[in-house]
């Protein structure tokens, strides 16, 4: 192999090419196309990039997986995996909430309708292709800052892609790495920052590991791979309903997942079947007392990263939609897909977010993430205002769920810190250096 690479060139610049093929990376402000893992345009645009993907019709392939939507992501091939979205029409819970046509993608873990995602949310969506599309370009490390759900599904993405996986997170917060018992997890290195839960310490200790040991970062919303990923959930709807969703609920942090699917039924319009179709309305919700995106949006203003959204005594319901930093403003993003579609943005209280998540298990009989409660809870308010009519196709999706079920079918792993980091000690800190050396 070793030969035949030296000898001809390489098989990266083969897969090099038929990636260049298959799609290309574009800014939305000035059009220039960029390489396959770009982040940001050369121009300096405020603007994220999109695929732009030779295939133009939608062609769903027979992988029982999102791969089967490889056409329409930035990798050259699929991974074997249960991973992918699946839809369920919620006939007793949209009965309750007097809708004909509730449909929901559920995203999690329930065996029955054929949801296997293995750390129960659509994390996993983002964390496959991102790894397999660093792999294609021959990367095989990556530094996630997480401790919730985005740690999890880069953990177990790791051996479906045989890509490294370095997760740091505040020792704190260590209880929240958990997966399926089963998950092999010799490509994942757990790196605690000691004695905080302070989550923003374990961002700056991945950045400086990153810088060190010159790794790129994977780039969050701006990473086409993430959104394309998160965007098979339109694209499952569209196969399985045969049309777009009237209106489109979900529950957003930085709204990665909302611009993607706004991108993805862009993308359905290139197709002639879907042409011409109404983009659905994007109804997204965020949790009390954390609203950035909800503000910004209700009183057209910017998102304000430094808003106290702290009240004594009150916990976010959600943790994981308590994002300061959404990609809102700039071209492409959050604002630009909730004003093309006509969308609008939800508060939801924690009671009312619990009150939805038990109307839907008692419906459905599944266990809902929070996050899919706020989206559920919102959906029942959008009702109310008059904003969705009785007979209205009305996708919801269900971003997470099934965590009990998970539990009891498989037992779950709790990871444990390979290396304990002090804070800010990153200079002098000489087990950084060995980790490098080891990367
Ligand atoms: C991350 C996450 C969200 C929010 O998604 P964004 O793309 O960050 O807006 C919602 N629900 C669950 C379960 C999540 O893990």
């Amino acid at each position: 192999m070793e030969l035949l690479k030296s000898r001809f060139g390489g098989t990266e610049t083969c897969r090099g090419a038929r990636l260049l093929a298959k799609f290309t990376v574009v800014c939305l402000e000035c059009g220039r196309t960029h390489a396959a893992l770009a982040l940001r345009c050369d121009n300096g645009c405020n603007s994220l990039l999109r695929t732009q993907y030779a295939a133009k019709s939608f062609r769903p392939g027979a992988a029982a997986n999102l791969f089967r939507f490889l056409d329409w992501l930035p990798c050259s091939d699929g991974l074997e995996t249960t991973v992918g979205p699946v839809i369920h029409r919620c006939e007793r819970f949209g009965r309750r909430l007097g809708l004909a046509r509730l449909f929901c993608c559920f995203n999690g873990y329930w065996p029955e309708i054929g949801a296997r995602n293995p750390t129960c949310t659509f994390k996993d969506f983002e964390a496959l292709p991102t790894l397999r599309a660093f792999a294609d370009a021959g990367r095989r490390r990556i530094v996630v800052a997480s401790a919730g759900n985005t740690a999890r599904a880069f953990a177990h993405a790791a051996a479906a892609a045989a890509v490294d996986v370095d997760v740091v997170v505040p020792e704190g917060m260590l209880h929240r790495l958990w997966l399926p018992a089963s998950q092999p997890v010799d490509r994942v290195r757990v790196i605690a920052v000691k004695g905080s839960s302070d989550y923003n310490a374990a961002i700056q200790m991945a950045d400086e590991i990153a810088r060190r040991c010159a790794i790129a970062t994977e780039g969050g919303a701006r990473n086409v791979a993430r959104r394309d990923g998160l965007g098979t959930v339109m694209l499952e709807a569209a196969r399985m309903l045969g049309r777009l969703p009237r209106h489109y609920f979900q529950a957003v942090g930085s709204g990665t997942g909302a611009i993607a699917a706004f991108e993805a039924a862009l993308r359905l319009t290139g197709d002639r079947r879907f042409a011409g179709a109404a983009m659905p309305r994007l109804h997204l919700s965020q949790s009390s007392p954390f609203l950035p995106i909800h503000r910004a949006w209700r009183d057209r203003t910017a998102v304000d990263p430094a808003a106290s959204w702290d009240r004594p005594g009150e916990e976010v319901y959600a943790s994981v939609l308590a994002n300061r930093n959404p990609p809102y403003a700039l071209r492409g993003g959050v604002r630009d897909a909730l004003a093309a579609s006509g969308g609008d943005v939800y508060a939801v209280s924690a009671g009312s977010a619990h009150e939805a998540g038990q109307a839907f298990a008692d419906a459905e009989g599944i266990d809902l993430d929070p996050a899919a409660a706020v989206a559920a809870a919102s959906l029942a308010q959008a009702v109310a205002a008059g904003a969705v009519a009785a007979g209205d196709l009305v996708l919801l999706n269900v971003t997470g769920g099934g965590f009990e079920r998970l539990r009891r079918d498989y037992g779950l792993r709790q990871l444990a810190a390979d290396l304990v980091l002090e804070p800010g000690d990153v200079e002098g800190a000489a087990a950084l250096t060995a980790l490098c050396a080891t990367g």
